[in-house]
């Protein structure tokens, strides 16, 4: 394999063209384990940011790309339609709240979010409020790397303050604060509450992740925060846009993180581990109404329609992934590696420099007071067997649904081992993602 030429002339997520951190060649994947170039075999505490929750290499999903291809790999979806979309969409109109039944496909979950929130603008635009134009969201958040998407980022820790300058300028409401279990007082949606008074007539869009803040800062808060949220965004005719990229299939320990709220947004939006880590692929939920109101006034469609829209390829490897998660008892997994991290990370609470440790059903975060070397430490895993990537201060787990007992002690040990080291030097370069 040509490292060089890859230092040389390849991006990769967030690098340094420069002085780019060193990255580790891949021979192949297979169930829970990457394989490097030289024959060492990681276990992933990543599922590949959240995605590959069967595993790799799976003998379902391999079957479901190689019977599609035989037939094609890809059509416009413009004026013509395919199974592995129709039976896709089937699946996610069954298994998300009854209202959610209008699916839009696209790229990517970037591309996701850019779409709810042109869903959000030409619902309001078509209902004759075009003053509502702006979005609400809270601070902490990652929605995606394009620029709807990067603009409701948050503007600290979202890594993309740098483009604040051509970014719509959103409205930012406080972190959640209450932790999952705690009540959410009225102190906690206070800020949210003046913000949506003040605002809320130039406001389209409440946007966030439920329950579980992801790259922003691996959060967890209340349910209930967003039971409140639902009652301000229907007083102000604000819609409420869930992002369940990573949170959505299981996660979270619900299968969509909206079940732990009791209530349904306006538009949901889903992706990562859709097609089980296979491809790229994701989808853009809503209602009825948002899409009888956008549909009944002029232009009278949609404005968008990406070229591989759809991909037949991708929906059929998704169509898959979420029957295996059906047929699995993937909740019992996802419990049973709660209690993993749960007992696995309890040592690292008593580090020196270990701010918080926190679990939720497959997600096990430890957050440092320091922000961690990312190149050392990423290093020190890799010589335990075990493949994590740290970003900022937060050294985390998210491991495919088909991890051992033994794979998750092993990944728990490493994330102490490491932790310690890390807390403990004085830390070198610190890169994000
Ligand atoms: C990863 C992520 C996105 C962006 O998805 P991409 O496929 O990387 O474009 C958006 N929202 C959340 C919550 C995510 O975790």
């Amino acid at each position: 394999m040509n490292l060089d030429f890859d230092r040389e002339h390849i991006w990769h997520p967030y690098t340094s063209m420069q002085e780019p951190l060193p990255v580790y060649p891949v021979k192949s994947a297979k169930g829970v384990h990457i394989e490097l170039e030289d024959g060492r075999k990681l276990i992933d505490g990543m599922s590949s940011w959240w995605a590959a929750i069967h595993g790799y290499n799976h003998s379902v999903l391999n079957e479901a790309v190689q019977s599609q291809l035989e037939k094609m790999s890809h059509v416009m979806f413009g004026g013509l339609t395919h199974d592995p979309a129709i039976r896709l969409a089937e699946h996610l109109v069954e298994l998300t709240p009854e209202s959610l039944s209008k699916v839009f496909f696209c790229d990517s979950g970037s591309v996701s979010v850019e779409v709810a929130i042109k869903m959000a603008l030409q619902f309001h635009q078509a209902a004759g409020r075009p003053q509502k134009h702006r979005l609400i969201t809270v601070r902490s958040g990652y929605h995606g790397d394009t620029f709807a998407a990067m603009s409701v980022c948050d503007p600290v820790t979202g890594m993309h303050g740098l483009f604040s300058r051509v970014l719509p300028q959103q409205i930012f409401a406080e972190a959640p604060r209450c932790g999952f279990n705690e009540p959410c007082g009225e102190a906690c949606v206070r800020d949210l509450k003046e913000k949506l008074e003040k605002h809320h007539h130039e406001v389209a869009a409440f946007v966030i992740e439920p329950v579980v803040q992801g790259a922003g800062g691996m959060r967890f808060y209340s349910p209930e925060y967003l039971r409140i949220a639902r009652e301000l965004c229907d007083r102000y005719d604000v819609l409420l846009i869930f992002d369940e990229i990573a949170t959505g299939f299981g996660r979270t320990g619900k299968l969509f993180a909206l079940e732990y709220t009791g209530i349904v947004p306006d538009i949901l939006c889903l992706g990562k581990a859709l097609t089980g880590g296979y491809m790229t692929l994701a989808a853009t939920l809503t209602t009825h109404e948002v899409a009888a109101v956008i549909s009944g006034s002029a232009p009278g469609v949609f404005m968008h329609g990406p070229t591989f829209m759809a991909s037949p390829l991708a929906c059929s490897v998704a169509v898959a992934s979420v029957g295996l998660l059906e047929a699995s008892k993937w909740k019992e997994s996802v419990m049973r590696i709660e209690q993993a991290l749960l007992s696995g990370l309890e040592a690292c609470r008593t580090i020196p420099g270990v701010r918080d440790v926190r679990i939720l059903g497959a997600i096990g975060v430890v957050e440092l007071q320091k922000p961690v070397d990312m190149a050392a430490a990423q290093k020190h895993f890799v010589e335990r067997g075990v493949w994590v990537r740290p970003f900022g201060t937060l050294v985390y787990l998210m491991p495919p649904y088909i991890v051992s007992e033994e794979e998750l002690k092993q990944l728990t040990q490493a994330v102490c081992d490491v932790v310690a080291i890390e807390a403990a030097s004085d830390g070198g370069r610190h890169d994000l993602r």
